[in-house]
């Protein structure tokens, strides 16, 4: 395979609420210990639609170039460069990157809570034809995920973790209040339990929807109780 070269890719670039552009912009530089991937598919997550709109944490996400002006940090894809200190990873390889990047040492590292780490970085800028992530961050996608299934990885392990912390089992019933997309998922992890589900929820569709996932009692408290 000849080596990667390109030098410049198309990404979303938002320069103010609902300006979006796609652009020209640079293929990003890695360092030794990253790697530069394909994206293949990425999700849409609220943070961006808050990025989209405006009314998301700037400071994080800057307009313009320097950030993308958005999130975008449901992506995956497959690895087209890796770095020199690279050795669990290759090209070709499929893969979805974890959004944080915990540092390790910090004392929320030590208690194994890494979402809290006081140091950690976050994987983003996935609108864009290529975007990089550390290579400790990733994880390989099984040859029966597809890329479109793999961008849902990290909300459905934010389902998981909530399944692992109420530990529901068969006999037990689980109420989830709201049926959009994070609900709906909870939904369908919850039902692995064997857990009963009940999903209140004041939109019909996705009341409907909720039933389709799983859902065995569904709820409209604007019209019942
Ligand atoms: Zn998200
Ligand atoms: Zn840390």
């Amino acid at each position: 395979m000849p080596d990667f070269d390109k030098k410049k890719m198309k990404a979303a670039v938002l320069y103010g609420p609902a300006d979006l552009h796609i652009e020209e912009v640079d293929v990003p530089e890695i360092k030794p210990d990253e790697v530069l991937i394909k994206v293949r598919a990425i999700g849409i997550c609220p943070s961006d639609v808050r990025s989209y709109l405006g009314i998301y944490k700037r400071q994080m996400y800057p307009w313009g170039k320097e950030s993308y002006g958005l999130s975008g940090h449901e992506w995956c894809g497959d690895i087209v460069k890796v770095g020199e200190a690279v050795k669990d990873f290759s090209v070709g390889d499929r893969v979805v990157p974890e959004i944080i990047v915990p540092c390790g040492s910090c004392k929320y590292c030590g208690m194994g809570l890494t979402n809290l780490c006081k140091n950690k970085g976050n994987i983003t800028r996935g609108y864009a034809e290529y975007a990089k992530s550390p290579a400790k961050a990733l994880f390989r996608l099984p040859d029966n995920v597809s890329f479109v299934e793999a961008a849902f990885a990290e909300p459905i392990a934010v389902c998981l973790h909530a399944n692992d912390i109420i530990s529901a089992k068969p006999g037990q019933t689980v109420l989830i209040i709201g049926g959009g997309p994070m609900g709906l998922l909870h939904v369908q992890v919850t039902k692995l339990s064997g857990a009963q589900v009940i999903v209140s929820e004041v939109v019909e569709n996705r009341l409907k929807m909720a039933k389709d996932f799983g859902a065995d009692i569904t709820v409209n408290p604007a019209k019942e109780d």
